[in-house]
C-alpha cells in the first residue's frame, strides 16, 4: 500500500523545515532513510465522535504527507486507533474512556470502538484525505506486543509492581520530561497525577493496570488479568509498525506534557534509541477562547458543518488560513467565509482550466508556491500567493493552471477537480421575495441611494445569498446554503 501516489509538481531543490518541538527549532528535514519518510500520528479514542479539533489534527498529518509526497519521498504512515487503556484524565485517573462510551450506548466496547472508527474514517476521507495509504492500527490488536514491551522495561530495570499494577519509573530516568522542557511537565501534567496506590514518583505512569470490578475490557498478562496504560500502545504499534526509531511523530499539543513524553521513555528505555527525530504539535482550535473538546460539551462536529450546507472541504480552507502552530477560534463566519472563499476559487479555476486547455507549464510562481510550504507548512502565506496568482492579469493561464496544480497537491482543497460549483441563479428561479429586494437595489442604485442599496444587500446577505454587481444589476449567488435561514 505505501508509497502514495506522486503529485504533480515542479522540481524544486528548496530545502523543508519543520518547527520541532523536540529541539524548540525550525530543523531543516533529513530522513533517516534517503527518500522514505516515516510518521506516527497520534489518532483518535474512539468513544465518541471526533470533533473539529480532532480532524485538525488528522489535516495537519496529512498536510506534511503531502508536503513529503511532492518532495519525492515514499511516506510511511500510521494513525492509531485507541479503543482500550485511555482514561478520562489522559493519565491514570478517572474512568475508563471505552466503558463511558459503551455505558452511555448500550453497547460493548468494541461495537462503539466500530462505530466510532467508522466515522471517523468516513469523516477524513471527506476531508481528502486518502486513507487508502495509512494504516490505523487498533491497540486492542497489539496487546502482545505492548506486553512484551512492558517486559523489557521491567527488565532493564525502569519499572515496578505496585498493589494496582505495573509503573514506570522515571527517577530512573535522568532525562525524562525531555520533550517541552521539564517545567512544562511539572506545571501541566505532573498536577493532575497524585502518587496514589504506590506510585513512587509524581510522574510515574501505569504501563499495566490491574483489572478493577466492573472492568468491561481485559486480557491476561504476566501481572494478572488486565489492561494497558495509554501511552504504551503508541510505542509499542510504532516499534512493532515503523521500527525502532521513526522520522516524524505528531499529535496536538495536549499530548506534549505527558503522553508523548511518557511515549518517549517507554520506547526510548526499551529499543536504546531516540523514537522520532521530528516531533511536531498542532495547536488547539478554540471556541470562546476555551479548547474544543468532548469533556467540555463543546464539540463542533464535521456533520454540523455540512448539516449547514457548507462544503466538508470549507473546514480544510479555514485550517489552512492559520499557521498549524497557532490556536485558532472557531465560528460558524469563519465557516461560512471559507465556504464562500473555496467556492469562488472553484469558479476561478474552472476558468482557468477552460482557458489553458489542459496544458500547464512551469513557472517561478510554481516553485515559490512549494518553497513557501516547504518553509514549515506556511499555509497561510501559501493561500495568499494562490489568489495573488489567480488574480494577476500578466500570467498566463497555463501558468496559473502549474500553480493550482502545485497548490492542489499539498492543499487538497480539489483546485484542479472541482465539484459543482453553487453559481448565479436566474432571477425568475428565485424565492419571489428575493427577486423583490434585487429590484429595490437595483432601483435605490439608479437613484444612487447608496445607504439603502447596502442595507438590502445585508439583507440578502442575511438571507444567505452573495451579491456582486453584474452589468445589468444584482446577481445572487445562494453561497450560504442554510447558514443564517434557521
Ligand atoms: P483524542 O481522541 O482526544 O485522543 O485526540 C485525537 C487527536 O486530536 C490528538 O492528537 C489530540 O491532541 C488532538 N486534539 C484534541 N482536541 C483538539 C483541539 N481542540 N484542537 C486541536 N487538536 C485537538
Ligand atoms: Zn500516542
Amino acid at each position: 500500500m505505501w508509497p502514495f501516489k506522486k503529485p504533480v509538481v515542479p522540481p524544486s531543490a528548496a530545502p523543508i523545515f519543520f518547527t520541532n518541538t523536540l529541539t524548540g527549532k525550525k530543523d531543516l528535514f533529513v530522513s533517516l532513510k534517503p527518500g522514505v519518510a516515516s510518521m506516527y500520528s497520534c489518532g483518535p479514542t474512539v468513544y465518541g465522535p471526533q470533533h473539529i479539533g480532532n480532524l485538525r489534527a488528522a489535516l495537519f498529518a496529512d498536510t506534511i504527507a503531502r508536503v513529503l509526497l511532492a518532495a519525492d519521498f515514499h511516506v510511511r504512515r500510521v494513525i492509531n486507533i485507541t479503543d482500550v487503556g485511555h482514561l478520562v484524565g489522559d493519565g491514570d485517573e478517572g474512568e475508563d474512556k471505552m466503558k463511558v462510551g459503551a455505558e452511555r450506548e448500550q453497547v460493548s466496547p468494541a461495537e462503539i470502538a466500530n462505530r466510532y472508527t467508522k466515522q471517523y474514517l468516513t469523516d477524513i476521507k471527506s476531508l481528502n484525505i486518502d486513507t487508502n495509504h495509512i494504516l490505523f492500527p487498533r491497540a486492542s490488536e497489539y496487546i502482545q506486543e505492548q506486553i512484551a514491551m512492558i517486559e523489557s522495561i521491567e527488565e532493564k530495570g525502569y519499572a515496578y509492581q505496585a498493589s494496582d499494577g505495573v509503573y514506570f519509573d522515571t527517577a530512573k530516568l535522568p532525562d525524562y520530561g525531555k520533550l517541552g522542557g521539564i517545567a512544562q511537565v511539572k506545571l501541566m501534567g505532573g498536577a493532575r497525577i497524585k502518587v496514589g496506590a504506590g506510585k513512587r514518583n509524581l510522574h510515574d505512569f501505569a504501563l499495566w493496570r490491574k483489572a478493577k470490578p466492573g472492568d468491561l475490557q481485559q486480557w491476561p498478562s504476566p501481572w494478572g488479568s488486565g489492561n494497558p496504560g495509554w501511552h504504551i500502545e503508541c510505542s509499542a504499534m510504532i516499534r512493532a509498525i515503523l521500527g525502532r526509531e521513526i522520522d516524524i511523530h505528531t499529535g496536538g499539543m495536549d499530548h506534549i506534557p505527558v503522553h508523548h513524553n511518557n511515549e518517549i521513555a517507554q520506547s526510548e528505555v526499551a529499543t536504546g534509541r531516540p523514537l522520532a527525530r521530528y516531533w511536531l504539535h498542532e495547536a488547539f482550535i478554540t471556541i470562546e477562547g476555551e479548547k474544543i473538546s468532548k469533556s467540555l460539551g463543546n464539540e463542533i462536529l464535521l456533520s454540523d458543518i455540512t448539516a449547514r450546507g457548507f462544503h466538508p472541504l470549507s473546514l480544510r480552507y479555514f485550517y489552512y488560513q492559520a499557521s498549524f502552530r497557532t490556536p485558532v477560534s472557531f465560528s460558524w463566519e469563519a465557516i461560512a467565509a471559507a465556504h464562500e472563499a473555496l467556492q469562488r476559487l472553484w469558479r476561478l479555476s474552472c476558468e482557468v482550466m477552460d482557458e489553458a486547455k489542459e496544458k500547464s507549464t512551469d513557472s517561478e510562481a510554481a516553485r515559490r508556491m512549494v518553497a513557501v510550504v516547504r518553509d514549515d507548512l506556511a499555509t497561510p502565506a501559501a493561500l495568499a500567493l494562490l489568489w495573488e496568482t489567480l488574480r494577476d492579469e500578466e500570467m498566463s493561464a497555463a501558468e496559473k493552471l502549474g500553480v493550482l496544480t502545485a497548490a492542489d497537491a499539498i492543499f487538497g482543497l480539489a483546485l484542479v477537480n472541482p465539484p459543482e460549483v453553487e453559481g448565479p441563479v436566474a432571477t425568475e428561479d428565485l424565492p419571489q421575495e428575493v427577486q423583490v429586494l434585487i429590484l429595490r437595489r437595483d432601483e435605490a442604485r439608479q437613484a444612487k441611494e447608496y445607504k439603502l442599496s447596502d442595507e438590502i444587500r445585508e439583507e440578502l446577505e442575511y438571507r444567505g445569498y452573495r451579491v456582486d454587481d453584474g452589468p445589468s444589476g444584482t446577481v445572487v449567488t445562494p453561497s450560504r446554503a442554510s447558514y443564517n435561514r434557521e
